[in-house]
This record gives C-alpha cells, sequence and structure tokens, in this order.
C-alpha cells in the first residue's frame, strides 16, 4: 500500500502504524491469516484505500479460542483479583498515553472528527477500563442461611469463560472497551472481532493489552467480515457471547446462541423518540435535538432520529434545526473544524440514500439537506437532513437509517406522544425536554426504552447500565448489570456434620 494515500494531516506515529502489516493477535503474538486471505480497509473520507488486513477463518478463529481457553486455565485464571485490576488499569493508562494515535486512527478508519474521537471515544475508553479495573477486588458471593440444619452454604461468582466479543464500526475503540473492560474484570478471556471497516483501533489496544502484561491469550483480536464473526458465535469453545451491530445479525447470533445455549448479550438497532413538550426550554431542546441525530453522522445506534414537536412550536423548532442542519460542516474527520464527518461506507452511504428517496416519493417534505457526496474528495458524504411529515408509517418514521436524518412530527397531547413513541419494534433510548418535573418523571415511566434522556441526550457513563427493551437488545452492558453479564453464581453446599 502506498503510504502516499493516506492523508496528509497524519502524524507519523499514526501513519506508520495505519500502514500495517495487520495481522490477527492471537495468544501475544501477530499472526498472519493462515488461509492467507486479506481484506482492504477503506479511508471513509477519501473511498483510498489504509491498508490490507488478515481475514479470519476457521483456523484463525480456532487458535484464538483455543488461545483464550488456555489463559483462563492457565496463568490468567489463576491471578488474584488485585492483580487483574492492575493490569487493567495499566491497560487504561496506555491507552490515555496513546490517546492521539488512536484519535487518528479512528479519524482516519472511521471518518469521525479527530477532535471528538480523543474527547468522547478515547476519553470514555479510558473512563470505562478504570472503571471496570475497580470491580475484581469487589466481586464477592453470599452466604446464604437455608433450612438444613448443618448446611455451611455460600455462593462463587466465577468468570463465564471465554468470550467472543463481536464489536461494529461507529465507535470502533470504545465499543470494543464497552465488552473487553467487564470480561477482564470477570476475570474471563476474550476473542475480539471489530467490524470489517474499521479494525485499526481494535487491533492497536490488542498490542496496548499485550504491553501492560496480560498473560497471552488473554485478549486475542481476530480480523474478518460477517462470516468470521459467525465461526466465532458458532466455535464450542466459546462460553458466551456479546455484539453490539444490527438488529437483523443479532437476531442470527440470538438464535444460534440459543439453540447452542451458550450466554448472550445484544445491543441492537433503535428508533429512537426525542419528544419536546410545549413547556421545554426550546433553545436548549434545538441544540439537544440536533446533536441527538447528527452526532457522529448518525451513525449511532440511540440516534434520536423521530423528533416529537408539540403542534404549537413544530414550525419554530423545525426551521431552527434546518438552519442548524444548513450550517453544520461536513467534511473529511482528519480536516480542522469538521462537525459531521462521512458515513463509514459506499454501502451504507447508498442504504442511507435509499431512505432519504423513500421519504421523497412517500410523501415527506424536504426541509434540509438530502444531498450525498456534496463534500466531494470522493469521501462517502451526506448532508445533515430533516424531513417533516405527519405519520408514524413513513418508512423514514418506522426503520432504523444509522445516517444523519431526521424525520420531525407534530402531535397534540401528552398520552398520545408516549403511545406514539412506544409504537416501534425498538426500544432503546427515549428523550424528553421539558420544564415540567411532573411531566418529565411521567414520560420517563411510560416510555418503554433501555434510556430516558430528560432536557439531555446520549449522556453514557461506565456506571451506568445501557441497553434495549424489546429488538433492541437482550441484557445490559456498564454498571454491575454490566459485569453481572460475564459471571456465573455457583452455590456450594457443605455438610458440617
Ligand atoms: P452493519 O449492518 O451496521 O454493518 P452488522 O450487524 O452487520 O452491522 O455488523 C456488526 C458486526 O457484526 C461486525 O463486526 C460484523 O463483521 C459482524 N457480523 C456481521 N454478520 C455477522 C454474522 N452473521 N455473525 C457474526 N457476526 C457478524
Amino acid at each position: 500500500m502506498k503510504p502516499s494515500a493516506l492523508p496528509a494531516e497524519l502524524s507519523d506515529t499514526a501513519r506508520a502504524y495505519a500502514v500495517g502489516p495487520h495481522d490477527h493477535l492471537i495468544a501475544g503474538e501477530r499472526r498472519g491469516p493462515a488461509a492467507g486471505r486479506t481484506f482492504t480497509t477503506l479511508d471513509p473520507s477519501s473511498g483510498l484505500p489504509i491498508a490490507e488486513v488478515a481475514h479470519g477463518g476457521a483456523e484463525d478463529v480456532d487458535r484464538a479460542v483455543g488461545a483464550a481457553r488456555f489463559a483462563l486455565e492457565g496463568e490468567w485464571g489463576a491471578m488474584t483479583a488485585p492483580a487483574r485490576a492492575a493490569r487493567i488499569h495499566r491497560l487504561a493508562d496506555l491507552v490515555e498515553e496513546h490517546a492521539d494515535e488512536l484519535a487518528e486512527l479512528e479519524a482516519l478508519d472511521n471518518g469521525k472528527p479527530v477532535g471528538l474521537a480523543r474527547v468522547i471515544d478515547v476519553r470514555l475508553t479510558v473512563e470505562h477500563l478504570r472503571y471496570f479495573a475497580g470491580w475484581p477486588t469487589k466481586i464477592t458471593g453470599q452466604t446464604i442461611p437455608v433450612a438444613t440444619p448443618g448446611m455451611h452454604v455460600y455462593t462463587r461468582r466465577e468468570p463465564v469463560g471465554v468470550c467472543a466479543q463481536i464489536v461494529p464500526w461507529n465507535f470502533p475503540l470504545l465499543m470494543a472497551a464497552w465488552k473487553v473492560a467487564p470480561a477482564l474484570a470477570a476475570g474471563c478471556t476474550v476473542v475480539l472481532k471489530p467490524a470489517e471497516q474499521t479494525p485499526l483501533t481494535a487491533l492497536r489496544l490488542g498490542d496496548l493489552a499485550v504491553e501492560a502484561g496480560f498473560p497471552d491469550g488473554t485478549l486475542n483480536v481476530v480480523t474478518g467480515e460477517g462470516d468470521t464473526g459467525a465461526l466465532l458465535v458458532e466455535h464450542p469453545g466459546v462460553d458466551k457471547i456479546a455484539f453490539t451491530g444490527s438488529t437483523a445479525v443479532g437476531r442470527e447470533i440470538g438464535g444460534k446462541a440459543g439453540r447452542a445455549l451458550k450466554r448472550v448479550t445484544l445491543e441492537l438497532g433503535g428508533k429512537s423518540p426525542n419528544i419536546v413538550l410545549p413547556d421545554a426550554d426550546l433553545d436548549a431542546a434545538i441544540g439537544g435535538s440536533f446533536q441527538a441525530i447528527y452526532y457522529n453522522t448518525g451513525q449511532v445506534c440511540s440516534a434520536g432520529s423521530r423528533l416529537y414537536v408539540h403542534r404549537d412550536q413544530f414550525d419554530e423548532v423545525v426551521s431552527a434545526l434546518a438552519q442548524a442542519a444548513g450550517a453544520a460542516r461536513v467534511g473529511r474527520g482528519l480536516a480542522q473544524g469538521t462537525q459531521l464527518g462521512p458515513v463509514v461506507s459506499a454501502e451504507q452511504r447508498e442504504r442511507v440514500r435509499g431512505y432519504i428517496e423513500s421519504g421523497k416519493s412517500e410523501g415527506a417534505e424536504l426541509v434540509a439537506g438530502g444531498g450525498v457526496d456534496g463534500g466531494g474528495d470522493g469521501g462517502y458524504f451526506i448532508e445533515p437532513t430533516l424531513f417533516t411529515a405527519t405519520s408514524d408509517e413513513l418508512t423514514i418514521a418506522r426503520e432504523e437509517i444509522f445516517g444523519p436524518v431526521l424525520v420531525a412530527l407534530p402531535y397534540g397531547d401528552l398520552e398520545e406522544v408516549a403511545r406514539r413513541a412506544n409504537d416501534t419494534e425498538y426500544g432503546l433510548a427515549a428523550g424528553v425536554w421539558t420544564r415540567d418535573v411532573g411531566a418529565a418523571h411521567r414520560l420517563a415511566g411510560m416510555l418503554r426504552a433501555g434510556s430516558v434522556y430528560v432536557n439531555a441526550w446520549g449522556m453514557s457513563d461506565a456506571a451506568a447500565p445501557f441497553g434495549g427493551f424489546k429488538a433492541s437488545g437482550i441484557g445490559r452492558e456498564h454498571g454491575a448489570a454490566g459485569l453481572d453479564a460475564y459471571l456465573e453464581d455457583k452455590t456450594v453446599w457443605v455438610n458440617t456434620g
């Protein structure tokens, strides 16, 4: 690969890493693909190749799962809780030391603005690792007061085992950290599979884990496409699967996990309603609603993609949002001043283009954006787009678009908007903008979603559970609930005679 294809802004460090080679990380070593197959990762800001990356086949997956099992039954499994905590803290420190490089790699591979990658993706990754580094020394069982005399009964909380962790391309490093941190805290071992569009930062995280002193095989990274993920899911040596991605693939993985009775957590899609009540601080609601949909170019599972505004404020809110969307700076992830980067791939651009066309043909009114490829440079650029509509039945009001496309819908009263907000197969997030404390709490109780944001959107903290109702997923990440997903309870009965 010619280094000259890479953007001029890249630092020498990030450039040297980006060009590769990008082999799997198995048992603490980089290993080429057993079958010799590779794929090309592309820069979404230019459409040009970044590097060749190993494609994981059956043999690679088998080696990685074997390495994870070996570490689980060996050095990592035998390590004390404080020693585990120290390794995770060390990994957090190393991520922090390499923050600029990781942010650049993320901006290159995913297309997101490098400044946001630094202050959101990398910072939250460090926080996530530090939060879970606090857990190993606090994982305790219970003594149980049973009815049978002479029995001492207690529970042990043991690692669930070898975990296959499959992550998407929208927050490549952060999604990896969301999965890896609780698994390591619980004492599990991991085979991580990053998305084929964005493999670089997960591999770099794996290198840093080796440097942090995790025993070989504790964290393995196998790169590849969907078929590599499927091989991992189906591997008999995998005890638990954690997946973040599309609902379609989540259903498939959930089905396979169910049949094999493997533990599984799924964080899937959404079509999250964002509700502006008549008494809201409109400036805050408009600014928050803009971020809710356009942040990360709309490629966020919890994006606020359905905006419900009371009919009395509808025109005012829509025109302010249209103006803000029109003024937003769309550009390359590594360019100064970019607010919205490109979408991740040509395929994603075509999906979003299809939704924009369906909005127009089904009768929604296009009030901002709609342009695809407006940024030039060969990148996958899409203008922040705003439709208004009166029917919740339009395709753009029902399906997850995963791009910078918002549909605004007017409503009349609170019960009506709650019913319409809940009329979706999804249930990941919901938002309410209001100054009325009672209405805020009433709606928070009525909305069927895993996270409800009041006068805010998209807040995230390693301590606060996150996950979906309904088709948005199974299980929770973050906090004690996130750790539980990596532990098995064992009950020990001791006859004390
Ligand atoms: P998207 O459609 O947004 O690209 P996917 O759900 O297809 O999202 O991808 C998320 C992750 O799941 C990626 O790492 C991808 O390689 C992986 N993946 C895709 N298909 C499968 C599958 N059938 N089994 C396991 N993993 C898969």
